[in-house]
């Protein structure tokens, strides 16, 4: 059995596997892609003390720091079941069984994607999720936000001090965000709200984003914007469908945790874009799996089994 057993290999899972190695456990990281949502990134300017770099090659980075240790690593294994108990028990659709003394769940989390053409053309090309990481390379530039949340709303406000002009694009016929977040946004003199419209196109030129089309829904017409950047933000969805029933999750379905990455579950930690943790970046979920590994390295110790 392992001592440590890691789901998950984006950022927080490899970060979690290089603590736990460290202190010469037996350390095993399960991964469906190893790499994680740092491989479908481009540019990254906000990893702190590397100017810039690009996701595959972090990517790689990640994977050759692991190997310097000794990890088994399992790579394009997708975990299906938890179960609890002395030695917690991870089920892989393979149909393999891995037993550890502790577990971190780093399985992170996706965008919910608008799905229409264009869309994934254009993505890293105009067609952003991300307003903390993309956000100044639309500088000067005009941008729409798809999504009249909190974080649609949180992004327009955001991004209007940057570029120079957001279209805020809801489906419903108004906005769901926080009245203390619409009434910062109205006071926002280069922000356009447009309300009962569903995007239906993502235009580019073959190169990059040029514009999109938005459907009016009570008149059914097509309109027509013109911008260079798109940013999709209509939800987060945390890859913890398998966990449900077994770990406590919030209702948005993150794993929550207390401070020290502990879940709901004796011996089971979690980390990064996965959990309840606000705000899901790199430098983040790197942080969040050295804490939980040394949680998971402190409960061990303290624990009677050999
Ligand atoms: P992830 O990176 O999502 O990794 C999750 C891991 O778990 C993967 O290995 C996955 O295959 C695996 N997994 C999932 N389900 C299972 C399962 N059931 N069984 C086994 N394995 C499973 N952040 C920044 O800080 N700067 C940026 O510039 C930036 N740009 C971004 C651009 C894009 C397009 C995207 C999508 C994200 C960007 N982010 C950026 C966000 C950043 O990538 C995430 O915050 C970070 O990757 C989260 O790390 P994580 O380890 O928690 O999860």
């Amino acid at each position: 059995a392992f001592d440590v057993l890691v789901v998950g290999g984006g950022p927080a899972g490899a970060a979690a596997a290089i603590y736990a190695a460290r202190k010469g456990i037996i350390t095993g990281v399960a991964a469906e892609r190893f790499g994680g949502q740092v491989l479908d990134t481009m540019g990254i300017e906000n990893f702190i003390s590397v100017q810039e770099t690009e996701g595959p090659k972090l990517a790689a980075q990640l994977e050759q720091h692991v190997r310097q240790y000794e990890v088994d690593i399992m790579n394009l294994q997708r975990a299906e079941q938890l179960v609890p108990g002395e030695l917690v028990e991870v089920r892989l659709a393979s149909g393999a069984s891995l037993k550890s003394r502790t577990v971190i769940l780093s399985t992170g989390a996706r965008w919910r994607q608008m799905n229409v053409p264009g869309e994934n053309e254009y993505r890293n090309k105009g067609v952003a999720y991300c307003p903390h990481c993309d956000g100044p390379l639309f500088k000067g530039k005009r941008v729409a936000v798809i999504g009249g949340g909190n974080s649609g709303v949180e992004a327009a406000i955001d991004l209007a001090g940057i570029v120079s002009h957001v279209t805020l694009i809801e489906f419903d016929s108004q906005l769901r965000a926080d009245e203390v977040l619409q009434r910062k946004l109205r006071s926002l003199p280069n922000v356009t709200v447009i309300v009962s419209a569903q995007t239906t196109e993502v235009l580019g030129d073959g190169q990059k984003v040029t514009g999109l089309v938005y459907k009016d829904r009570p008149s059914g017409d097509a309109h027509t914007v013109s911008l260079e950047g798109i940013f999709v933000q209509i939800g987060l969805l945390p890859n913890t469908e398998w966990l449900k029933g077994v770990v406590d999750l919030s209702p948005r379905g993150e794993i929550i945790v207390d401070d020290r990455g502990q879940t709901s579950v004796p011996g089971v930690y979690a980390a990064g874009d996965c959990t309840t943790v606000p705000y899901k970046q790199i430098v983040i979920a790197m942080g969040e799996g050295s804490k939980a590994a040394l949680s998971a390295f402190d409960y061990l110790i303290r624990s009677s089994a050999p």
